[in-house]
């Protein structure tokens, strides 16, 4: 029994050490993902050329239109507007100089592409410029607005450091991970508690002879 929970804990340690390949041990490294991951897909673009010789800084998180979008960390909006390229986008800041930025959020009504839905279809209610935002609260809905109108819906996701522009996949991937591995144990832990047994005193004892 003991042994058997301690494999399932080396097991979730494997699944949150895996995509080790974020730069640094900073803040975001436990950022949680901002859409739902099994509606998410993405793939590392960093760098590809865009119109007009600009290359891709962000990742594309493809998904259905109105797909709830999540504030990857605490923290406070700084900008809420509308771009020609961008679309209808939002930024929010955190601790330690870092900025995740959320592009082409939604401006269609139900149903259509007509690019005129309300304001309440692109933001979550409580979204506004100096509004606090919590890690993983709601903050807007999947979109195409801006230069993703001939491409499929997406949240082009950015993130800043120190007004620098980082490749935001590692800390996606690593994201996803930690969800993953989060609902393995979820899923599988509370059966082994429940119906688990005391430890078997004959293991103590082994443990014992070995070090004696
Ligand atoms: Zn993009």
């Amino acid at each position: 029994m003991f042994r058997r929970v301690l494999a399932l804990v080396g097991l979730a340690a494997l699944f949150l050490s895996l995509p080790a390949f974020a730069q640094d041990d900073d803040l975001f490294s436990d950022m949680v993902f901002p859409q739902d991951v099994e509606a998410t897909e993405y793939v590392d673009s960093w760098g590809s050329l865009r119109s007009g010789g600009r290359s891709h800084e962000g990742t594309d998180l493809m998904a259905e239109k109105m797909t709830p979008v999540f504030a990857v960390d605490d923290g406070v909006v700084t900008i809420q507007q509308t771009h020609a390229l961008a679309g209808r986008y939002l930024v929010i800041e955190h601790e330690g100089g870092w900025e995740s930025w959320y592009v082409h959020l939604n401006n269609d009504n139900e149903g259509t592409d007509d690019g005129s839905a309300p304001m309440d279809l692109t933001y979550a209610e409580a979204v506004e410029i100096g509004a606090t935002v919590k890690r993983g609260e709601l903050v807007g809905w999947v979109g195409d607005s801006g230069n993703a109108e001939g491409s499929g819906s997406h949240t082009h996701f950015e993130l800043h450091i120190d007004g620098v522009s980082v490749n935001p996949y590692p800390y996606l991937r690593r994201a996803e991970a930690a969800e993953t591995a989060l609902t393995v144990m979820d899923e599988v832990l509370p059966a082994f508690v429940i119906t688990g047994e005391p430890a078997d005193p004959g293991v103590n004892t082994e443990i014992q002879g070995v070090t004696e």
